[in-house]
C-alpha cells in the first residue's frame, strides 16, 4: 500500500473537485499507474504564487503520505483533442514547486494525475 497525496491548483478548486484525480489514484492508472494499491493520504491546494506549498507538503509527509503529485492541469490544458501540453496548463512554474516539495520532503514528487496526455511518462523528483 502506497500512500499518496496530491497538490491542486487554486485556479481550479471551484470547478473541478478532484474527481478524476481520486479515481485515478485508487484505480493505479494514468500517473498513478506505478503504485500497487495507492491510497489517499490527502490533498491540498497551492494558492498563488505557491510560496508556502512547501509547508503544505511537509504537513502531507506528516499525515503519511508517501509520495506527492501535481495535478495534470497544472501543467496541461484539455483541447477537443483531449489533454494538451503545449500551452501548458494553470501554472506556469509548477516544476519550480515540485523542487520545492522534493527538497522540503524528501519524498517522490509527480507531475501529473488524472488524464495525462497522450505519449506523456510523469516526471518524477
Ligand atoms: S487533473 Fe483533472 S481531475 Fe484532477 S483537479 Fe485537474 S481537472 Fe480535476
Ligand atoms: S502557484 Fe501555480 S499551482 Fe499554485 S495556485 Fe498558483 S498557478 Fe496554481
Amino acid at each position: 500500500m502506497t500512500k499518496v497525496a496530491i497538490i491542486r491548483c487554486e485556479k481550479n478548486e471551484e470547478r473541478c473537485p478532484l474527481t478524476g484525480c481520486i479515481n485515478c489514484l485508487m484505480a493505479g492508472k494514468e500517473g498513478f499507474a506505478e503504485y500497487q494499491d495507492a491510497v489517499p493520504a490527502g490533498v491540498f491546494t497551492c494558492r498563488c504564487p505557491g510560496d508556502n506549498v512547501a509547508n503544505l507538503a511537509k504537513i502531507l509527509k506528516s499525515k503519511g503520505a508517501e509520495a506527492i503529485h501535481f495535478c495534470t492541469c497544472t501543467f496541461a490544458a484539455k483541447t477537443e483533442n483531449g489533454w494538451k501540453m503545449e500551452n501548458g496548463g494553470f501554472c506556469d512554474h509548477v516544476d519550480a514547486l515540485m523542487e520545492q516539495v522534493h527538497e522540503a520532503t524528501g519524498l517522490p514528487c509527480v507531475k501529473g494525475s488524472a488524464h495525462l496526455p497522450e505519449g506523456y511518462v510523469p516526471e518524477k523528483l
